[in-house]
């Protein structure tokens, strides 16, 4: 596998898409550079009583849009470079999803799964001492991403709240209902998924009951996703995580493995059902599907794996699933990639309308919410499609196109260049 840098790898997207636009490197320069990055040591009293210090990053790439968004993962992977991409694709999402805020994206550099509950919060909250001068309701939102979730929010907003003196709960989105949390925000980028599917079936003509599917993670985005997918009638025959992928032919009970996952650590370990079998994660990628839905981490579809991809579409829930090469690879297949910054862009239009009730005070119910989600996702998809079809590029080249000119324009508009 050839070396792999999620940052380079978004530059060269960016450019294809600033040339197909004839923009000049003057135009776009700016946001081939994030604004700020910050690198911070968070030491931290373990139970035992030794001191360890962990890295922690939070990137804002631009905020010529809004302030910047995007949320935190706790990985043993995490590092500057990673999060710097993470932070950049936040910026082309949220353009994509038209919200008003520009990118970033958060990590530490650590296994949660190796941390107790104290520690696991002593963490966070240390973290966010660090990284307070820079976030803020009107600044930086942080959210939840890989391994963090709604009780990390929650600490985050407290730890937050409580240097500024008064209860901010703008300051994070993700949270859970008790503390400034919205209905349907869990399911957001699931659910966002979903209506991707739906949008490309109904440009294509294709019944979402006439398709197969298999499923690469399944955490909050894969097992929301899959449920709802399930649920309009497609066949799921495979469904995979860390430890191990669920295989049966004759399609998954997706609503009983996700009850599972959800009792069991999120996790399938252990989870048997009729006609199933286990096999290895990489036979998953292989399977003769008419949909691979990529829900776990990026760098997964790169030139070790890509020639043995069967399926038609690639469904992008994570961010970043494709490498460059394995994109190029699949363009000239005729297999379509549905990408993350359009495919997965529920979640953070999801956090947006949280931070609107966080803002107004006024909360919603969960049919408005998933009503103006699809409503978004939508307009999304066309916006995107239109571009695909006048220029006659891929979805991830159109999406890239209307996000750049999207962000060049509310730039010149303010004129902040110096
Ligand atoms: P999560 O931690 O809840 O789930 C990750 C899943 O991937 C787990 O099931 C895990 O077991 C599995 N996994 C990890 N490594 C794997 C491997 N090598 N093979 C197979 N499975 C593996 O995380 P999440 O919040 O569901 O996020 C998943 C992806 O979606 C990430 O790329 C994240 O950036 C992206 N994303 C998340 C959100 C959100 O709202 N949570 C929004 C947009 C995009």
């Amino acid at each position: 596998m050839s070396k792999y840098n999620p940052y380079e790898n978004m530059l060269h997207v960016l450019d294809r898409a600033a040339e197909k636009l004839q923009m000049q490197t003057n135009d776009y320069e700016f946001v081939r550079h994030p604004e700020r990055e910050l690198t911070v040591s968070i030491p931290i009293m373990m139970d035992d009583g030794h001191v360890e210090v962990f890295s922690g990053y939070r990137v804002q790439h631009n905020t010529a849009r809004g302030a910047a968004k995007g949320g935190i993962r706790f990985h043993p992977q995490a590092d500057e470079n990673e999060v710097k991409a993470l932070a950049a694709w936040m910026t082309i999402k949220n353009a994509i999803g038209n919200i008003p805020y520009g990118g970033a994206k958060g990590g530490i550099k650590v296994d949660p799964s190796k941390l107790s509950p104290r520690e696991l919060q002593r963490l966070t909250r240390m973290y966010v001492r660090r990284i307070a001068p820079f976030i803020g309701p009107d600044q930086d939102v942080p959210a939840p991403d890989v391994n963090t979730n709604g009780q990390i929010m929650a600490w985050i907003a407290d730890e937050y709240s409580a240097m500024r003196g008064q209860w901010e709960p703008g300051v994070v989105t993700g949270k859970p209902l008790t503390t400034g949390g919205s209905l349907g925000r869990n399911e957001a980028t699931g659910r966002g998924l979903m209506f991707t599917l739906e949008n490309w079936c109904s440009k294509q003509n294709e019944q979402m009951e006439k398709l197969t599917m298999a499923v690469q993670g399944f955490g909050n985005v894969g097992s929301v996703g899959s449920l709802l997918m399930h649920r309009h009638g497609v066949r799921i025959i495979a469904i995979g995580d860390i430890d191990g992928s669920l295989y049966n032919p004759g399609g998954i009970d997706v609503e009983a493995a996700y009850i599972y996952a959800n009792s069991h650590g999120r996790s399938l370990k252990g989870y048997e059902e009729k006609g199933s079998s286990f096999i290895p994660n990489t036979e998953l990628l292989k399977l003769d599907v008419d949909i691979l839905f990529m829900a776990a981490l990026e760098n997964q579809l790169h030139n070790g794996t890509m020639q043995e991809v069967k399926a038609r579409v690639i469904l992008e829930g994570a961010n970043g699933p494709t490498t460059e090469e394995a994109d190029a690879y699949f363009a000239e297949k005729g297999i379509e990639v549905l990408p993350d910054v359009l495919a997965n862009v529920g979640g953070v239009v999801g956090s947006y309308y949280e931070w609107v009730q966080n803002k107004t005070g006024y909360y919603w119910t969960e049919n408005e919410y998933n009503d103006k989600l699809q409503k978004n996702m939508k307009q999304s998809f066309e916006d995107v499609y239109a571009i695909k079809e006048k220029y006659h590029v891929t979805y991830r080249l159109a999406a890239y196109m209307l996000a750049l000119k999207r962000v060049v324009e509310a730039q010149n508009t303010r004129g902040f260049l110096g």
